[in-house]
């Protein structure tokens, strides 16, 4: 493939890209900053003239990667995770490794142009036939950007990398601090969605490509080569995230605990126990470890009533059981039952249409069938929990940010943790938050995020 073929390839990805991944975060002085780093980082490979282009991405979902022709990104997600600027050249380093290196376009026509044209989140076929949408979720965060190229491509590119960032006045061993924290984030992930940490080194989450632990290795080895004099740059890094978005954005819906609200939409909803809510930009999904999900979306504005809105526009050609129509909170909706044929072999499915306004909610709520009956009273409860927002409701969603303080004597990690807006596992979140170790304790006088 030409350079200019890849030029014509990243272009016309790029916006699919945005669509797919939250779109531009809208900070100019961050996106200008994550720019000036990668320009830098260009400057010093072998093609310092090559065109690039930086972009942060309006995603809470740790990710960095590249499209051919010299498209790099990096989510808010990720700058929110890193600690010093070290660690964020070290990963762009890396991306811009990725394309110099020519990764991209061999990877791209493989696997990113189908990722792009189904979705993650949304890769859903047809109305509700549509279940693999379910199985990526394990493929989101953390874990994306470790996986996806040859092993041989990720050594190459994390080489390249540390290159690129030594030369260009980083200390090399960002790259290896930032690996390490990434497979802490992919634990905590896991932990997030009620499963063993250690399934992100041993199996599912990592199968294919279980080998984090040895770049995390490999990538030591490569930095101890390097001239380690550059600098972490972590004060000033720390300076440019205070006040970054952390958590979804509350004009794409707000995830908190069981509950969705969406301040655009003016609504929220509860899903059951058990149930880990996730918010992509075409679906929300709310996924249980025994393999149930809940899939939320908007449909096409319904015309005449909702059974017929349910039989005739959204499960067009699908055999439907126990039709229903119902209100919910003052809402038009009506329900229905189908069993799908799905990749991961027959699923019940509960769809639930509600109509507001010319906006037409969609629930999917899926289970194998020897679950259906264990969940069915708690899928009424949710579906039954949908309602419109009052207006204190809608001004108090506030987005999360990040904050960064000093500590202060006294301070410890479980005291400045209990001040996170979190539920639960607020001590987790704030280690890896802040890359501390099990047992690591704050100092009077340190710098750390908080998420307020
Ligand atoms: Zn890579």
């Amino acid at each position: 493939m030409s350079a200019e073929e890849e030029q014509k390839m990243g272009a016309e990805a790029h916006p699919d890209v945005l669509k797919q991944y939250g779109g531009v975060y809208d900070d100019p002085k961050m996106q200008a900053y994550v720019a000036g780093i990668g320009k830098r980082l260009v400057g010093n490979t072998e093609t310092p003239g090559a065109p690039f282009r930086f972009t942060v991405l309006n995603s809470n979902i740790v990710n960095a990667f590249a499209l051919p022709g010299g498209y790099v990104y990096v989510s808010r997600g990720l700058l929110a995770l890193a600690d010093d600027e070290a660690e964020l050249a070290g990963v762009v380093g890396h991306e811009i490794g990725h394309v110099t290196g020519r990764h991209t376009a061999q990877r791209y026509s493989q696997s990113i142009a189908a990722n792009i044209a189904t979705g993650v989140l949304g890769a859903v076929v047809g109305a509700v036939t549509g279940v693999s949408g379910v199985g990526d979720i394990a493929q989101l965060g953390a874990a994306a950007y470790i996986q996806g190229y040859s092993r041989e491509n990720e050594s190459e590119a994390d080489e390249l990398g540390i290159r690129y960032m030594s030369v260009s006045g980083w200390n090399p061993d960002g790259m290896t601090t930032f690996l390490g924290k990434l497979r802490d984030q992919a634990r905590l992930e896991a932990v997030l969605a009620g499963r063993s940490p250690d399934e992100v080194d041993e199996t599912s989450l990592f199968a294919s490509h279980p080998r984090t632990l040895d770049r995390v290795r490999d990538a030591a080895n490569l930095a101890k080569g390097a001239d380690h004099k550059g600098a972490m740059g972590r004060d000033q890094y720390l300076a440019h995230v205070e006040g970054l978005l952390v958590g979804d954005d509350p004009d794409e819906g707000v995830v908190r605990g069981r509950v969705f609200s969406h301040a655009g939409l003016g609504i929220r909803y509860e899903v059951p126990a058990g149930f880990r809510l996730i918010n992509g930009p075409k679906a929300v999904m709310a996924v249980h470890k025994d393999g149930s999900a809940i899939r939320f979306d908007m449909g096409a504005e319904a015309h005449g009533d909702m059974t017929n809105y349910l039989q005739t526009q959204w499960a067009k050609g699908t055999r439907l059981s126990s039709i229903e129509a119902l209100e919910i909170n003052g809402l038009a909706a009506a329900t229905g039952l189908a069993r799908l044929n799905t990749n991961k072999g027959a699923m019940d499915a509960r769809l639930l249409a509600v109509k507001n306004g010319k906006s037409t909610y969609r629930f999917l709520y899926l289970t194998p069938p020897n679950l259906t009956a264990a969940h069915a009273q708690e899928f009424k409860t949710s579906g039954l929990s949908l309602r419109k927002l009052t207006e204190a409701e809608k001004t108090a969603m506030k987005p999360l940010r990040l904050k960064i303080i000093t500590a202060k004597a006294g301070d410890t990690v479980e005291k400045l943790a209990e001040q996170m807006p979190y539920e639960e596992h607020k001590v987790e979140r704030f280690r890896v938050l802040n890359g501390l170790a099990e047992t690591e304790t704050v100092k009077p006088g340190q710098k750390l995020k908080m998420v307020i």
